[in-house]
């Protein structure tokens, strides 16, 4: 591969550092993003993992610095009525003393994107990819929306999990499937909720699950995930208004901790909501000189705070595979067998997460609450979670 072109298609999280990692191996990679312009406010907060951080520390970026971010390596869990039901480490300390950190999206995207140009990569907006085809001579031709066509020896699809790529490799390819939770979030400030540095704060509350964190600042960060058995339409969801979500969710945590009401009624700015979708399995990550990663091969929820960083680990093996295997296809294939089994596992993780935060029958919020504490301590404890956090990509390691 080496001395020939990579077309990255997608300029989130995972396609600018397939980008780095690619020039790293001496492969030119362009990205080409169908955003009109940069999207640094898009989204709210993700958790970039230590597993994703490893990453970012093998190409020697400084997401944590340049894009602000809040290391949370514990999360404490608690029932709605306050009771403490225990605590979670959120991944392993780096040897450089590096934690689990919230990140803005917009901004950890920006960081990204900003360190790939200043390495030489090009990120071309407006570049919404319709389809592909590949040519007599093996190369991939990419075809965007508006009208243009770029040529490369292989073309990474990035593009998240509605991914076009996907759809134009395999039409019969999964489409996302709607988990039956929305999840909604803003930024609040509080002068009487005491800051606590290095925790997040998880409530699973007698309707609905809350979650946030307070910086040094009292500037708050927070979500809620809500159960929704029908999928709402993005036009239903545009249409209703901040000041409607803060009433709806005072309803839904009423009786809930206190402090959840008065962060939901110190919110500034605009509150978000989303669908939470993911797919369990896609039956190709690849074909020809076409591949997927990230959210494109495996699509998440975001209740195990894996998505970002499955994304990132991805784009550091695909771009070993392609450095160090002659062959386009075999060197996709085998991408594909290093990572299929980690990245569905973590899906069917963060989906089995979720389900228990929609739990909102009395009973069954009772027995949770009871039970919680002994689960947490049992399948929660940094030995049961040392395969999700202590991933790592020898980078120097040649690929066999
Ligand atoms: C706007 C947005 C906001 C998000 N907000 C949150 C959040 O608040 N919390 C959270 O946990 N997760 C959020 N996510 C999801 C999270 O960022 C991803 O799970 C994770 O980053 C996986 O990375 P990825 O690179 O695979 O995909 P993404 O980071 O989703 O990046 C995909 C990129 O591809 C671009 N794209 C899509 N279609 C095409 C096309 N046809 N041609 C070219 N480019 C295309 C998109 O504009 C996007 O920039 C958000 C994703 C997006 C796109």
């Amino acid at each position: 591969m080496t001395n020939r072109r990579a077309l990255i298609v997608g300029g989130g999280i995972g396609g600018p550092v397939a980008a780095m990692a690619l020039e790293r191996a001496g492969i030119q990679a362009v990205v080409y993003e169908a955003a009109e312009a940069p999207g640094d406010h898009v989204g709210l907060f993700l958790n970039t993992s230590s597993n994703g951080l490893d990453v970012l520390r093998t190409l020697a970026v400084d997401a944590v610095g340049q894009a602000d971010g809040v290391p949370i390596p514990y999360s404490v869990m608690w029932s709605g009525t306050g009771k403490r039901l225990g605590e979670v480490a959120n991944g392993i300390r780096l040897q450089d003393g590096t934690v689990s950190t919230a990140i803005r999206r917009g901004l950890l995207q920006r960081v990204l994107r900003e360190e790939a140009e200043r390495r030489g990569v090009t990120v071309e907006f407006g570049k919404r990819l319709d389809t592909y085809r590949v040519g007599g001579d093996g190369q991939v031709i990419a075809r965007f929306a508006d009208g243009t066509e770029a040529e490369g020896a292989v073309l990474i699809g990035a593009d998240g999990i509605h991914s076009a790529t996907r759809q134009a490799m395999d039409p019969a390819a999964p489409k996302p499937t709607y988990t039956g939770l929305l999840s909604i979030g803003g930024y609040s400030h509080s002068t009487t909720i005491s800051p606590t540095p290095d925790t997040q704060h998880f409530v699973f509350g007698s309707r609905a699950f809350f979650g946030y964190l307070v910086r040094a600042s009292g500037e708050i960060w927070w979500f809620a995930n809500l159960a929704r058995a029908d999928e709402p339409s993005r036009a239903e969801l545009a249409g209703i208004s901040t000041a409607e979500w803060k009433r709806r969710l005072l309803d839904l945590f009423a009786g809930d901790l206190d402090r959840i009401a008065e962060i939901l009624q110190a919110t500034q700015g605009e509150i978000g909501a989303y669908t939470v979708h993911d797919i369990p399995t896609i039956p190709t990550w690849h074909r020809g000189p076409v591949v997927l990663i990230g959210d494109a091969a495996h699509a998440t929820s975001p209740n195990a705070g894996q998505g970002a960083s499955l994304a990132m680990e991805d784009a550091l093996v695909v771009a070993k595979c392609l450095r160090d295997l002659p062959d386009v296809e075999q060197a996709l294939a085998t991408y594909e067998r290093l990572r299929r089994e980690r990245a569905e596992k973590v899906v069917a993780y963060s989906h089995r997460i979720g389900r228990s935060k929609t739990i909102s029958n009395p009973v069954g919020v009772w027995i949770r609450d009871l039970v919680m504490p002994f689960a947490l301590k049992r399948f929660a404890n940094p030995k049961a979670h040392a395969w999700i956090y202590t991933y790592h990509v020898d980078w120097d390691d040649k690929v066999a």
